[in-house]
């Protein structure tokens, strides 16, 4: 499986001018380039390196391999589409191998090429970035993103074989709390709610204004949005996959191409929920889940909130409110996504052949 695995670069002030200078170059002779083997009819990276190679070093000042790597980067831009020449913004990443960049201090500090020579970098990297690099495979590309120097690398991670799981962790994503599991568990959504709406009202007055730097502001806004909502899906992800690889169980989550049609929320909860990417959620769940070898079992979402998971009565009138669960058949009282995760759970239990007495489950 691959994954990229971002590594941040500690350069003095000093040092990301330099960077900024490198990278400036190699797109613009990268530009310059495209341009030319366009012209010229070479797409090819063999062609284009017989023919400006030379010209790469001298017009534009690359080493040696800087040349090959911007060669290499132009050839796979014409791969994508060989009608236009690209043009390469000046902070466009660049890609970097272990002749032009070495992790030197124990992984602690990178050497690399810049225009001024061979510059030293401290690095700094989580357990989670260590364990992927131990994976790394071939280049790595040189990244500024919002003003912060990464090097992205991508990283083959052996998968772990799936296990057999036996019982499920039934998870529900999103009627009241942003995800219920069938142990009890509730991920809440409280805080990202705050955030969310603090987002939305501040959009709302961006709006109202039009202007062009209102524009600007509502895009940098809608930015930092996806990028909360990137991160919160990734804790949520991580907790719900450290549960159920703990216990030996696998995960049950609904089918969620009927997750919107079946949530019949409120106006006010209805914006709410759809501008939650569950589908993000779901994903990451299903690849944190496939490094652990934890099964992911997809199950039918019909009736989960209004089902009994004491009883299997069915009926509308077991919700009273949004967040309650309420059965009129037999009484049993709680949470509505926690209930509706534990029906999750049940299903699994059903599809993968094990059925269980509804009172065992309920104990
Ligand atoms: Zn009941």
């Amino acid at each position: 499986m691959k994954l990229v695995a971002a590594v941040k670069l500690l350069p003095t002030p000093d040092q990301a001018r330099c960077l900024r200078a490198t990278l400036a170059r190699c797109n613009e002779a990268a530009t310059w380039l495209a341009a030319a083997g366009h012209a010229a009819d070479m797409r090819r990276q063999f062609d284009m390196h017989k023919m400006a190679y030379a010209e790469m070093r001298t017009r534009f000042g690359l080493a040696a391999q800087m040349a090959v790597r911007t060669i290499a980067k132009v050839a796979d831009a014409f791969k994508v589409n060989r009608t236009v020449a690209p043009v390469f913004r000046p902070d466009a990443a660049q890609p970097y191998d272990e002749r032009i960049l070495r992790f030197v201090q124990d992984g602690a500090a990178v050497s690399l090429w810049t225009l001024e020579g061979r510059m030293v970098l401290p690095v700094v990297m989580g357990e989670h970035q260590k364990r992927l690099m131990a994976f790394r495979k071939g280049e790595v590309d040189l990244c500024l993103v919002r003003g912060k120097w990464f090097l992205a690398a991508t990283c083959d991670v052996p998968e772990t074989e799936e296990f057999q799981a036996e019982d499920w962790l039934g998870v529900d994503l999103g009627i009241v709390t942003l995800a219920a599991d069938s142990d009890g568990r509730v991920y809440s959504g409280a805080d990202v709610e705050r955030v969310r709406s603090r987002l939305a009202s501040r959009k709302a007055g961006l709006q109202r204004r039009g202007t062009k730097g209102a524009k600007r502001c509502l895009r940098k806004l809608a930015g930092k949005e996806s990028r909360f909502r990137k991160h919160t899906n990734h804790c949520l992800s991580k907790v719900i996959v450290q549960t159920t690889e703990r216990t030996g169980r696998g995960i049950a989550l609904e089918d969620l191409k009927h997750i919107r049609g079946r949530v019949t929320a409120r106006r006010s909860q209805r914006s709410r929920l759809h501008s939650w990417s569950f589908a993000q959620l779901r994903a990451f769940v299903a690849y944190k889940a496939k490094r652990v070898g934890a099964p992911v079992v997809v199950v039918d979402p019909r009736y989960t909130s209004q089902a009994c998971s004491c009883c299997g009565a069915i009926d509308k009138r077991n919700r009273p409110d949004q967040a309650t669960f309420s059965c009129l058949s037999c009484g049993h009282t709680e949470a509505a996504d926690t209930n509706a995760a534990r029906n999750i759970r049940q299903r699994a239990l059903r599809v993968r052949g094990t059925v269980m007495a509804p009172d065992v489950l309920a104990a």
